[in-house]
């Protein structure tokens, strides 16, 4: 007796042979899948007191997420607009401007605004802005992890150093009191080590902790006010805490001669290493992530506001793995990977001035199982197929922008967005149903954000932030 069968919708497998099963079905049993293929043959085989029926339905694997940050999804647009003003604002909320309270409110926000997506498992770097992370004390991710696991969803947290200089002030809140600290680098270590004994792989196994490290360019600021054998042993010292327990490692940025960098001073590219955004690469660099095997998040809404491209093609050209990411829910993007897939093919033809680049199943491909790929978890989601982790979502396709039912995938990734998926199945429980969450009440995780965020902006002074800010209307360009 299967616990739950799927039945009568279009499933894109994503499996090695990339069926797509017209009239199809899907049993599940616990966490996993059972079976999968045409309907009349799971059903005589398959039998459940749990039918879905998914007829004018597609069904694919749970997105998976590559890139996105923590914090994002309450501060979105504020301050955004005039160059750098959004980053300061981020850093300095992130450090000096909130309680524990707001870590928990944030991680259920965008954990049900990936689950709504369809996004059933991503990558959230603890911090953001330019790249300050909460790792002062072990409680802010205590308390995102809790959420993301009231949610239901599948997350590898980043936890490691901020950005130097070192030691850098963060300030505690508790009931409007405040107190500030210095931290310095070796706090932020132990801080990530509390961090991946308390959550990596425990329990529900839905969290995985990896471990970031900031990216290094030494001519540029903060690094060119660093000595060479500082930025080598930092380095080297998060490297190695991602190699003692076996972690993912990670950076977020990137710009010319970096991953040159890294990988022939820091010595820190490999299979386990997924670099993000990775803007401005070399033909010698895109040679150096093919040979380490070095992995890549491709941002595409963000890295349009880059100076320089992530060059996609030639990274799939020569062999190099590409997940797709969000980067989270601010200043202007979304946890929509829908939005992001369609960006992707759209960013690339532009750059190219050719529409025969990045078909949409490869584009797919780097939503689901490249990105299981990335992530170490090829054998477990990424794809629909026996014995692997049922993670899967429905979209319904009866809708007048995804008529007429046929080309499944080209019209998933060219046409639908996030608000399409009905149903979201994680670890086999079911989420989402007919698009009401079924684990959590929404609208308390709507009044909660709100609140947090209130909260936030009294005690930061930011109110004046959410003003449109001068060039709004009217001009081709914020002032300098
Ligand atoms: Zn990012």
């Amino acid at each position: 007796m299967a616990d739950i069968l799927i039945t009568g919708g279009t499933i894109i497998t994503m499996d090695p042979n990339r069926r797509v099963i017209d009239d199809g079905a899907i049993a599940l049993e616990a966490d996993r899948i059972v079976a999968v293929g045409p309907r009349e043959e799971v059903e005589l085989s398959h039998k459940s007191d749990r039918v879905i029926d998914a007829a004018k339905n597609v069904i694919l694997p749970g997105l998976i997420d590559g890139h996105g940050h923590a914090g994002h999804a309450l501060m979105k647009t504020i301050g955004h607009g005039p160059a750098g003003m959004w980053g300061d604002i981020v850093d300095y909320v992130y450090a000096e401007g909130t309680d524990e309270e707001f870590w928990y409110a944030d991680a259920l926000l965008s954990s049900v605004d990936r689950l709504k997506n369809g996004t059933t498992c991503g990558v959230t770097y603890f911090g953001g802005g330019t790249m300050i992370m909460r790792t002062d004390k072990p409680v802010y991710a205590d308390n995102h992890c809790d959420a993301v696991n009231q949610v239901g969803v599948r997350e590898f947290i980043a936890v490691g150093p901020s950005n130097p200089p070192y030691p850098r002030k963060y300030v505690s809140w508790s009931s409007g009191a405040s107190e500030s600290e210095m931290v310095g680098f070796d706090q932020y270590l132990k801080t990530s080590e509390e961090i991946i004994n308390t959550w990596h792989d425990k329990g529900s196994g839905r969290i995985q902790v990896s471990i970031m490290s900031p990216v290094i360019n030494p001519s540029r600021a903060p690094y060119k006010d660093m000595s060479a054998k500082d930025i080598k042993d930092q380095s080297k010292r998060a490297r190695d805490l991602a190699y003692k327990y076996d972690l993912i490692f990670t950076q977020d940025g990137h710009d010319t001669g970096t991953v040159e960098f890294a990988h022939r001073e820091l010595e820190i590219l490999g299979p386990k290493c997924l670099l993000s955004h990775s803007t401005g690469l070399t033909e010698e660099e895109i040679n150096i992530c093919s040979e380490t095997d070095t992995k890549i998040a491709h941002n595409p809404s963000s890295g349009n506001s880059y100076p320089s491209r992530c060059p996609v093609p030639e990274l799939l050209d020569s062999g190099v793995t590409v997940a797709l990411g969000s980067d989270g829910s601010g200043p202007d993007m979304n946890y929509d990977m829908f939005r992001h897939m369609y960006v992707c093919m759209r960013q690339h033809r532009g750059e190219q001035r050719d529409g025969t680049y990045m078909p949409p199943g490869k584009v797919l491909e780097m939503a689901t199982i490249d990105a299981a790929h990335a992530l170490g978890l090829e054998d477990q989601i990424g794809s629909l197929e026996v014995g692997k982790k049922a993670d899967l979502i429905l979209i319904d396709m009866n809708k007048p922008h995804l008529y007429p039912l046929n080309m499944p995938v080209h019209r998933v990734v060219g046409f639908a967005n996030g608000q399409d998926v009905d149903t979201v199945i994680v670890d086999g429980q079911v989420l989402m149903r007919n698009r009401i969450l079924t684990v959590i009440d929404e609208q308390a995780v709507l009044e909660r954000s709100q609140n947090v965020t209130e909260l936030m902006l009294k005690r930061t002074g930011l109110h004046s932030k959410l003003e449109i800010q001068p060039g709004f209307w009217g001009s081709s360009k914020y002032p300098v």
